[in-house]
């Protein structure tokens, strides 16, 4: 259900695993997707077992429409009745209010001023770590009051750099803009990190308490894999301030 877990100074940081839910094959069982091919209904008793685990109330969760990109959206309650934005990350200064991201191999990004009050959360893959999604968020935190020295921030659990190999060109273009993304696969070939860019980012942008899943969702079978199995379901992160 709840794989990791962490509270800092009243800022709460919660990643799921792939167990615990009402999901069936292959989306089995705690599938958090809602647009990955599972049944919305379970998709719905997901999200109220993982909100009930961690403690949040699931009408209080903001989730994304996750595009790739690096725009940012800043919420003060839950969409409603409105149209899920196209953002990659999300911004608030509510407190109590849960942001969501959905993941299964890219890079879950959780951040949180405590002082301040205010929190974001990130989906960086491949293309968000080039797009510079993870400083598009610290800098709209910063505009909500944020310093990015007093910024908690936990990654979770994402494909690791042995693990994410691309062609040549691509890793090159990654690492033209972010070298601490560049990687070799354990079998010797062209590999991207995407947490260790990530990293290298929020360590340039100031933010100092960093912390990093050591869980690689492709070699972990308590985690959804988008590599590995394609069709899968969506682990989720999750912040809020008390
Ligand atoms: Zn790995």
């Amino acid at each position: 259900m709840i794989g990791q877990r962490d509270t800092v100074s009243g800022a709460h940081f919660g990643f799921t695993d792939r167990w615990g839910g009402v999901s069936a094959v292959p989306y089995e069982e705690l599938n958090l997707g809602g647009a990955v091919g599972d049944d919305p209904g379970a998709v719905t008793a997901n999200r109220e077992l993982a909100a009930k685990s961690l403690g949040v109330d699931p009408a209080r969760v903001v989730w994304m429409n996750q595009v790739h990109g690096a725009d940012v959206a800043v919420v003060d309650a839950p969409w409603g009745d409105r149209p899920v934005p196209r953002v990659d990350a999300v911004v608030t200064a509510e407190r109590g209010l849960a942001l969501a991201v959905l993941t299964a191999d890219c890079v879950p990004v959780l951040l949180a001023d405590p002082v301040a009050g205010v929190a974001a959360a990130a989906h960086a893959g491949r293309p968000g770590l080039v797009a510079g999604v993870v400083p598009a968020a610290v800098r709209a935190m910063t505009e909500l009051g944020a310093e990015p020295t007093r910024i908690v921030a936990r990654t979770g659990p994402a494909v690791c750099g042995r693990c994410y190999e691309v062609p040549e060109e691509m890793r090159a273009e990654v690492a033209a803009v972010e070298p601490a993304g560049y990687a070799e696969t354990s079998w010797g070939t062209p590999a991207v990190d995407v947490s260790a860019g990530v990293h290298a980012q929020l360590r340039r942008l100031g933010v100092r308490d960093r912390a990093q899943s050591p869980v690689c969702t492709r070699e972990s079978e308590d985690h959804f894999s988008y590599r590995r199995d394609r069709t899968t379901g969506r682990l989720a992160g999750y912040v809020w301030l008390d």
